[in-house]
């Protein structure tokens, strides 16, 4: 034991020394590796502040948003510790992730002197839903394309009863019987009509993540790097130990933009999307171009490789806005531990994931997760029959 010891301290002695000669030798700018990610040079949350305020926005969301601890999840778990940063409380319409990509959207919208938004997305669209929400307060004309498949539970409640109640133009196409629907004609159509009665729409790719038609900057992503500083502001101020943000990824622009904010400040925190319903390759494809156009117009000099995106594809299950027992158990066991609704599409898909992450020990015990409640509540009573077909003791 002792001759142990007595030669870990020699060895020990040896590297110290090794390292004494050498590092008058290094160039102080030598790179330092890191795992994962290739560093590139961090720049100050100020800087990046600056840069995305270049952008206008008009205030439609309550910000910052409440990150809250969750003992009781913590404790069931017995794995890491578990924080939720509330992006469902963001006030507009039920709240959800959209609202803060709709600050930055309609503020274009505004400027390009618009007065008709059209914009698509399934019949239980949360995207829809806030886009007709913000539409509305900002005097806009929402007309939405709501895509109706046969296989998900879809009803007139909802979202879809908030679309009507918004007073939005709302044209239901079926979908999934084969044929294959172009969303891009169909855009310029309504378009057209929209222009031949005097007015300027302007149109907004699904989800308001990619750029495309009237949207020519992702403007949907910067929300989300401005959602990295606001959640790296309470961390550092309540000194919390986060190693992981976890999240629903859909069209990617939320994962995006937090990922632009990451690496931008040179953060150890790692983002990991759950996707909803695309494999994993072509999520990564679709996250790190909407990561690269984002940087771009932030003027960062970065670059973000697809492998760079960590998203996992375990957890579709059987496919977008189908409930399956794990989704319901998820809900079940946030709503009893925390009393903390997640939704059926998004936000219990994804706490299904972190659930069995932590089970398959994904995480360390002394690591910190902070699970981005996305939002999407109006579509949890489009699921009644289910949910309670699936949860215990009703
Ligand atoms: C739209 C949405 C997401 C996905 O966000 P993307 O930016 O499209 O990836 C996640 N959760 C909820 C509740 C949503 O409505």
């Amino acid at each position: 034991m002792i001759s142990i010891q007595v030669k870990r301290y020699g060895m020990y002695l040896c590297v110290f020394l090794v390292m004494a000669l050498l590092i008058p030798a290094c160039r102080p700018s030598a790179p330092v590796r890191t795992e994962g990610m290739p560093r590139v040079e961090p720049i100050e949350a100020s800087d990046l502040e600056e840069r995305i305020h270049q952008f206008p926005t008009v205030p439609l969301a309550h910000l910052p948003t409440p990150l809250e601890y969750m003992p009781s999840l913590t404790r069931v778990l017995r794995g890491p510790k578990v924080y939720i940063k509330r992006d469902d409380q963001t006030g507009l319409a039920f709240g959800g992730n959209k609202a803060r990509k709709l600050e930055f959207i309609m503020a274009d919208v505004l400027e390009k002197k618009s007065d008709v938004v059209i914009t698509a997305g399934g019949v239980q669209s949360n995207w829809c839903r806030s886009t007709a929400a913000a539409a509305c307060r900002l005097k806009v004309k929402p007309i939405l394309v709501l895509f109706k498949s046969p296989d998900s539970p879809v009803g007139t409640g909802g979202n879809l009863l908030l679309d009507r109640l918004f007073g939005a133009d709302v044209r239901i196409v079926e979908i999934g019987d084969g044929s294959e629907i172009d969303t891009d004609v169909l855009f310029h159509r309504i378009s057209e009509e929209e222009k031949n009665h005097g007015r300027n729409p302007y149109i907004i790719p699904i989800g308001g993540s990619s750029t495309g038609e009237s949207m020519t900057e992702p403007l949907g992503a910067i929300s989300y790097t401005k959602a990295f500083l606001e959640i790296l502001k309470e961390v550092d101020r309540r000194k919390i130990k986060v190693d992981y943000i976890l999240l629903a990824s859909g069209s990617g622009g939320t994962q995006a933009g937090l990922v632009v904010g990451a690496k931008a400040l040179g953060s150890s925190i790692k983002i990991v999307g759950i996707s909803l319903s695309r494999e994993k390759k072509p999520m990564q494809e679709n996250i790190s171009a909407i990561a690269n156009e984002t940087a771009g117009i932030l003027k960062l000099d970065l670059t973000i490789s697809p492998e760079e995106i960590l998203v996992l594809d375990e957890y579709v299950f059987e496919g977008y806005g189908i409930l399956t027992p794990e989704i319901a158990q998820a809900m079940e066991k946030v709503a009893r531990t925390e009393g903390i609704l997640l939704d059926p599409v998004y936000t219990g898909k994804a706490m299904a994931g972190l659930i069995d992450l932590v089970s398959r020990g994904f995480f360390r015990k002394n690591d910190g997760v902070v699970f981005l409640h996305s939002g999407g509540t109006p579509a949890l009573f489009v699921y009644q029959d289910e949910i309670l077909e699936m949860i215990q003791d009703n």
